[in-house]
């Protein structure tokens, strides 16, 4: 099918230049945008000259520019909306024309570029429209013209395979699509959004003025003249506008907040027709007194509509308005209020020594000409005081209002002081006075600025110390904390707020690598990027819980098809990602915590009724016990016989002290999990008295001591990048432990033989020969246990519910084998469930209590937070490797016989490839995908108690393994595929669910590279 040449949002359909591989795509678009613009060059200005390039070399350039240049804009957002791809191409070349026709043509001198006279697009006027009605054609034809042609190209060379329906959703839209009601939006919503893009509006024609204002029309030319006469209040107006601007979309967006803001918007207008019917007749006949008098005219008319919103929407201000703490209860928040007392009174002085200096002009005369003219823009600077003095007196208010106000004076403050900094680095800083003379003002306007920025660094600050001083949030930015915050009350009720923000903050904290700081990312970004870019909202955090709901739903998580349909899908692309990925941070502490525990009905193992028997019975029997009433009450103590129950030794698994790396050893091994720790015994059974020493990334945790059932804490300690290590491209998530005993401590603890058509498959593929593989496989069976799972570990409705599926599936020509328990290295399972966060219950015979405690005790040394970098070769003999320690320390450990490297698929692999090997590494890599379907019954199942995995029935083609499976409720809350109010029903139905899932390996076509992700620092896709 032909592509569409224009589209107005998402390009539809498949793009044919995504069969292209990329390098292939971008010279198509190089070629085909080259060809065009030296086409377009020749036809206006030799065959209609309609441009003068004076000369060759002009033409040459702009062929170049916009062939090498364009197709770099383009090829990242050609999905985008044409109108978008048009505007980008558009707008750089718009502001360089009002440039060039400000500061060239009109002075008579040759522009890069000019219009030839007599012409017809010479009698468009103004100028500005000239340009626009110019500029836009070339972005038009450059720009999505060009893309529809490449389009057409690499159709003709390359046909689309035809559709396989893999593209289709799964799922009707029906199934998944979830429906958030859109927030009341009455009148004055509508009047405060029109009042904001009007200021926007102002505010974009302000700054495309700073390129020339003379191709203006005539009263637009005299707005800008008149602004960039004075840059000091040029600075004050920028500032004024941004802040009408986001009080405006804050009253919009936030009913609660709306008197207070309208208060603010309608206290500064009055002071605009104030101070403009005062200089209208304080001055002489002036050439600003026309101008005055409609702003006075308008800013009434405004001033009367805000009045009525106030009316409209005094019922649904914030009620609670005064503090609650006591004075100086906390410092922080004293130091706040008296900054924010400090900034009212710089707000009144400032107010009153600008008038002063205007009124009386006795002063150093660059000091007096910063207020002297013009007084529009003056007028916007006494707005700004007085609207910042007002905003500073209700911060002192109460804790909500200082939140918002200090999001507000951030966003007003940043951008009009970069604006500042622009026009400082422009060139000297003058006031241009109307007898033409100019006074230098540049001492006066850098301190300006620089106060500006020290409100702005003040007010950022002393948010952040009570959130670290107040809340202990010591891994996240304010603006992210308030983002996480706003989430948690878009999703559920406000109580557990506190609670969850504390909790990611500590699983960021105990997070090792970058992932602790790029997990700022996703929340700043929905605080500070998203809603200005998705329809000029206000700040995420001062939005109304409902708005934000809306804004999540329709702006961020948005179905794919949605988002293919949105005017740029590269960006929401983006912000789905990040939105997920905050969602699930925030979705994942919520259900981990207690209060989420209550409702749901999770029972905690320690609290089960089953669990205070020192055998106890097979579950379920989840019901929380009872409490002891006294000193006498049987609870207090378990039941049971104590004798001739099996209880784990504490030594074993309770380390003495923590080694430090060694110098020279005669084996080194690398990673203590489930391949570096059975190494390390039996080297130490083989070569008694070997100096053997393992050399693991993690911390080393005892079951005993250090395992929780808290699910956060366990996953940031336990697994490699507190679980969030991600491929390359962030599309996928692989867990594994990062810890001593790696994957042993944290997985679910199910044996499986290699099938012989894999066995064959690697003979065959890699010349492997396993003949001695059953022999190490019935040895290692015998060291730790492994049997059929314990009926006490599987939940019996589970059972019967699964039983049944198999039946019935096989009834109806299913090819499944019948169910058994799973085989474990398990075989004190009691049913806890919680095998994926350690081994606190000791049901499973982890390498922590086997192969290490044995190794131990033959001499190996196990050497914790020590990551191992890479290794050195001489004459084909691995002679040291290098290590680093958790505190940065790095030494190279010498090897007398051999390296063993079991740093796990991806980190054996990287270490490989660091080292420089001659044989090729991180090719080949597989993962098995699990992908569990959850069931929700009518009643009680109860299935959290019962081991994770229990049962399982193997597809007979060998394709996958059905299992039992099911998580305690924070990962689980991960795997239900719906966000808001169903995902929060299905989760309340937490104990009627059930899940069966499917694990499947995936092909072996991962990659280890030696070049890391920018962003991520992966090497893995
Ligand atoms: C949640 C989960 C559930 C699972 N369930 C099952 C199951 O039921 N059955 C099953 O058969 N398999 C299961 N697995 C997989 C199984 O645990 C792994 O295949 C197995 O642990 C791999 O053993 P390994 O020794 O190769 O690597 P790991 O056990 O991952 O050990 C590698 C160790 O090396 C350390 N390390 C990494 N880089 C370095 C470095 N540069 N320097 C020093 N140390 C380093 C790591 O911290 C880690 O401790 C599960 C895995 C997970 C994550």
């Amino acid at each position: 099918m032909i592509p569409a040449p224009f589209y107005l949002r998402g390009f539809p359909g498949n793009d044919p230049l995504d069969n292209l591989a990329s390098r292939v795509r971008l010279a198509l678009l190089i070629l085909i945008t080259g060809v065009v613009s030296a086409v377009l060059v020749y036809v206006i200005s030799d065959v209609f000259p309609l441009i003068d390039f004076h000369g060759r070399r002009m033409k040459l350039a702009e062929i170049a520019g916009f062939g090498l240049i364009v197709p770099l804009i383009v090829l990242p957002i050609r999905r985008s909306s044409s109108l978008v791809i048009t505007l980008l191409i558009t707008l750089p070349l718009y502001a360089l024309d009002l440039f060039l026709q400000s500061h060239y043509r009109d002075h008579g001198r040759p522009a890069l570029w000019d219009y030839l006279p007599g012409t017809f697009i010479m009698a468009i006027e103004p100028p500005a429209l000239r340009f626009l009605v110019t500029l836009s054609f070339d972005g038009l034809v450059i720009g999505p013209l060009c893309l529809w042609l490449s389009r057409l190209a690499a159709l003709l060379w390359r046909r689309s395979p035809a559709d396989d329906g893999s593209s289709e959703p799964l799922f009707p839209p029906e199934w998944t699509d979830e429906a958030i009601p859109r927030p009341p939006r009455n009148a004055p919503f509508w009047v405060l959004r029109l009042l904001g893009f009007a200021y926007l509006l102002y505010l974009g024609v302000l700054l495309l003025g700073a390129f020339g204002a003379s191709p203006w029309p005539l009263p637009v030319r005299f707005l800008i003249e008149m602004t960039y006469g004075n840059p000091y209040l040029a600075v004050n107006t920028v500032g004024k506008v941004s802040l009408m601007i986001v009080l405006a979309s804050v009253a919009a967006f936030n009913y609660r907040f709306r008197w207070v803001t309208t208060l603010g918007l309608c206290l500064g207008h009055v002071t605009s027709v104030v101070g403009s019917v005062f200089f209208y007749f304080l001055d002489p006949p002036g050439p600003y007194r026309d101008f005055l008098l409609a702003s006075a005219i308008v800013d009434a008319v405004m001033v009367a509509l805000f009045i009525w919103i106030l009316m409209r929407s005094v019922g649904d201000r914030e009620q609670p308005a005064l503090e609650i703490q006591p004075d100086l209860f906390s410092l922080p928040t004293t130091l706040w209020r008296v900054s924010s007392a400090g900034l009212a009174l710089l707000a009144v002085l400032h107010l009153v020594g600008s008038l002063v200096l205007r009124l009386t002009g006795h002063g150093p005369r660059s000091l007096v000409a910063l207020v002297q003219e013009p007084d529009p823009t003056l007028c916007n600077s006494l707005t700004l005081d007085v609207t910042v003095g007002l905003i500073a007196v209700l911060m002192l208010a109460n804790r909500q209002l200082r939140d918002m106000f200090t999001t507000v004076l951030g966003r007003v403050l940043i951008p009009a002081v970069l604006f500042g900094l622009v026009l400082l680095a422009a060139g000297p800083v003058v006031v241009h006075h109307a007898d033409g003379s100019v006074t230098p003002i540049q001492i006066w306007f850098a301190v300006h600025l620089l106060v500006m920025a020290a409100i702005a660094t003040l007010f950022l600050s002393i948010r952040s110390v009570f959130f670290n001083v107040e809340y202990t949030i010591t891994s996240f930015r304010a603006s992210s904390a308030l983002a996480i915050v706003g989430l948690h009350d878009a999703l559920f009720e406000e109580a557990g707020r506190a609670d969850v923000l504390q909790a990611i903050d500590r699983y960021a904290c105990a997070i090792r690598g970058r992932k602790q700081g790029l997990l700022n990312f996703p929340f700043w970004s929905i605080e500070q990027v998203w809603p200005p870019l998705f329809g000029l909202r206000p700040p995420f955090s001062t939005m109304s819980s409902q708005e934000q709901k809306y804004f999540v739903r329709y702006s961020l998580i948005r179905p794919e098809p949605d988002r293919r349909r949105s005017f740029v899908p590269e960006l929401a692309d983006i912000a789905h990602d990040l939105g997920i990925a905050a969602h699930s941070v925030v979705l994942f502490a919520v259900y981990a915590g207690r209060l989420a525990h209550s409702r749901i009905g999770y029972v905690p193992p320690g609290a089960r009724r089953r669990f205070q028997d020192v055998n106890p019975g097979p579950p379920p029997d989840a019901d929380a016990a009872a409490l002891p009433r006294d000193q006498y009450d049987p609870l207090n103590w378990l039941s049971g016989s104590p004798s001739g129950t099996r209880v784990v030794a504490p030594r074993v698994s309770t380390p003495i002290g923590e080694p430090v790396p060694p110098t020279e050893v005669d084996y080194l091994v690398v990673g203590s999990g489930a391949g570096g720790s059975v190494m390390a015994y039996r080297l130490a059974c083989e070569a008694p008295g070997a100096r053997i020493a393992v050399i693991e990334r993690g911390g080393r945790f005892s079951p005993r001591d250090d395992v929780s059932d808290y699910e956060l804490d366990m996953i940031s300690k336990l697994y490699k990048e507190g679980g969030l290590q991600q491929t390359k491209r962030a599309d996928m998530t692989i867990l594994q432990g990062e810890c001593v005993g790696g994957g042993s401590v944290v997985n679910n603890a199910v044996c499986y033989r290699m099938p012989d058509h894999i066995r064959q498959l690697w003979a065959a593929e890699y010349g492997l020969t396993l003949d001695g593989l059953d022999e190490e496989y019935d040895r290692i069976a015998a060291e730790i246990e492994i049997g059929p799972l314990s009926p006490r570990g599987i939940n019996r409705s589970v059972e019967h519910k699964f039983r049944t599926a198999v039946t019935e599936f096989n009834a109806n020509g299913g090819n499944l084998s019948d169910v058994s328990p799973v085989q474990v290295n398990g075989p004190d399972a009691r049913g806890d469930g919680l095998w994926n966060l350690g081994n606190k219950y000791f049901g499973k015979r982890t390498v922590l209590e086997t192969y290490i405690p044995w190794s131990e005790a033959r001499g190996v040394q196990y050497v914790p937070n020590v990551t191992a970098v890479d290794f050195a070769v001489t004459k084909r003999r691995v002679e040291s490797a290098s290590v680093q320690t958790i505190g940065g320390h790095t030494q190279r450990i010498r090897i007398r016989k051999a390296l063993i490297i079991c740093a796990g698929v991806i980190a054996s692999s990287q270490m490989l490839i660091r080292s420089r090997i001659a044989a090729p590494a991180g090719v080949g890599m597989s993962c098995n995908l699990a992908m569990p379907v959850a069931l929700e019954f009518d009643e009680n199942l109860d299935a959290f108690d019962g081991e994770q995995i229990t049962l399982g029935a193997m597809d007979q083609g060998n394709r996958a393994i059905f299992e039992t499976y099911f998580n305690p409720p924070g990962a689980l809350s991960l795997m239900i595929p719906f966000f808001f109010d169903r995902h929060r029903s299905t989760m309340d139905s937490y104990r009627r669910l059930v899940m069966f899932g499917a694990l499947i390996g995936s092909e072996s076509n991962g990659l280890v590279e030696t070049r890391p992700d920018f962003v991520l620092g992966q090497t893995f896709s």
